[in-house]
């Protein structure tokens, strides 16, 4: 393939299985990012032969401008690091696979600098939707979805003409906690909520899954991604995670997208589209899968879910606030410092306090409602 890609995050779950795909269809690869896990990222570049990496911690940034000394491969350090690989004139797709609202100034740069994008990074529309898609029209480059419920949703739009859509079925696999009731959830471990039954992922969306947040943020981002209001966007629990979400149509014909659990299909598909290209994925079997379930989500007892329709009827700045609160809370429990029934806690209480006065979707609002959320749940 002649595409050429910059990769945010290379070093996650995403990330890495990115360089699987760029691996198999020999992708050009200019640009890779990580955090701070240099050990993995320094792999990475010593097979892929980028043209730069960055890393946003700088002590790390230095340990490996060091360990790359023996190559041509630039080491930047920082935030300007990260947007330098966001925006390399080199690329013409930017692969966005940080974790967090952290991707979305990273999105906003390569969107401007003309760069196609291929997102992972849910919480970039979550936190920026309104000012992301103007960007998109403005600057004429395509936005790509890799989360596998949109990628799903935008590959049975293909073909369906315009004004056809009447709602999108998202599915969940409901989390590690489906079927508990509140009660069982009050003593719930990190551990048990980091063993999701299908994906494995980033520890972060992990959790997310586990409140039924990451289905509230998926609803955020099918809202904008295909521009349609909350009370057209449905929720299916099928916990085999088989059907990765469904349209349907005016006259009520019913079109899912189906495969086995791996994340490869909708990378692939975003960095080859419209194209249908060999998969390292392996073959759906659904005779010996047999079964598929369905059933309505508890919103009762996994609230977050609720909690994100709220936001994004109220619109403005409300899914940021919904969005940062929650990646706190997150932290914290992943630190052992709250429980897990405190994270719809502490979402649903930021949501409920944060107050309109100033909630015009700019760049600066957006930043400054996250900071100020995250500050009140981490140092209140
Ligand atoms: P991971 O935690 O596995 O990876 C996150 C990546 O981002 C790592 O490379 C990490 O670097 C880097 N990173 C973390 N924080 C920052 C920061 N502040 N600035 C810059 N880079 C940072 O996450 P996942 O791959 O699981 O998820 C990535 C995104 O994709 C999320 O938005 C998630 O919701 C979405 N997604 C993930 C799916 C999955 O299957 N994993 C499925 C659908 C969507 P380091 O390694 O150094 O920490």
């Amino acid at each position: 393939m002649t595409k050429a890609i910059s990769i945010l995050g290379s070093t996650g779950s995403i990330g890495v299985q990115t360089l699987d795909v760029a691996r198999m269809h020999h992708i050009k690869v200019i640009a890779l990012t990580a955090n701070k896990r240099i050990d993995v990222l320094e792999q990475q570049a010593r097979e892929f032969q980028p043209l730069m990496v960055a890393v946003l911690d700088q002590a790390a940034a230095l340990q490996l401008k060091a360990a790359l000394a023996d190559t041509d491969i630039a080491v930047y350090a920082g935030e300007e690091g990260i947007l330098a690989a966001a925006q390399h004139p080199q690329a013409d797709t930017v692969v966005n696979a940080i974790v967090g609202a952290a991707g979305l100034l990273p999105t906003m740069t390569a969107i401007h600098a003309g760069k196609n994008i291929a997102l992972a990074n849910k919480e970039t529309l979550v936190a920026g939707g309104a000012i992301v898609k103007a960007a998109v029209r403005q600057q004429g480059v395509s936005l790509y979805p890799v989360d596998s419920e949109h990628s799903a949703i935008f590959q049975c739009l293909q073909g369906c003409p315009a004004g056809a859509l009447k709602k999108v079925i998202l599915t969940a696999s409901g989390g590690s906690f489906y079927g508990k009731t509140k009660q069982e959830l009050r003593s719930v471990t990190v551990e048990q909520a980091l063993k999701h039954p299908n994906w494995n992922m980033g520890a972060k969306i992990t959790i997310d899954s586990a409140t039924l947040m990451n289905k509230g943020l998926e609803v955020i981002e099918a809202s904008w991604l295909f521009e349609v209001p909350d009370e057209k966007i449905d929720v299916l629990i099928h916990r085999e995670s088989i059907i990765h979400s469904m349209i349907q149509l005016q006259d009520n014909s019913v079109i899912a997208q189906l495969g086995v659990a791996d994340m490869r299909i909708p990378i692939q598909y975003a960095l080859t589209y419209p194209q249908r290209m060999p998969s390292p994925v392996k073959e759906l079997d659904l005779s010996a899968i047999a079964t598929l379930t369905f059933a309505k989500p508890d919103t009762d007892t996994f609230e977050c879910l609720a909690i994100c329709r709220e936001a994004l009827r109220r619109g403005g700045l409300w899914p940021t606030v919904a969005n940062a609160a929650n990646e706190a809370a997150v932290q914290l429990f992943l630190e052992g410092k709250i429980t897990f029934l405190q994270i719809p806690e502490l979402v649903g209480q930021a949501v409920g306090h944060w107050s309109d006065t100033d909630n015009t979707v700019t760049l600066e609002n957006i930043l400054a409602a996250d900071r100020d959320t995250r500050q009140r749940i981490l140092r209140p």
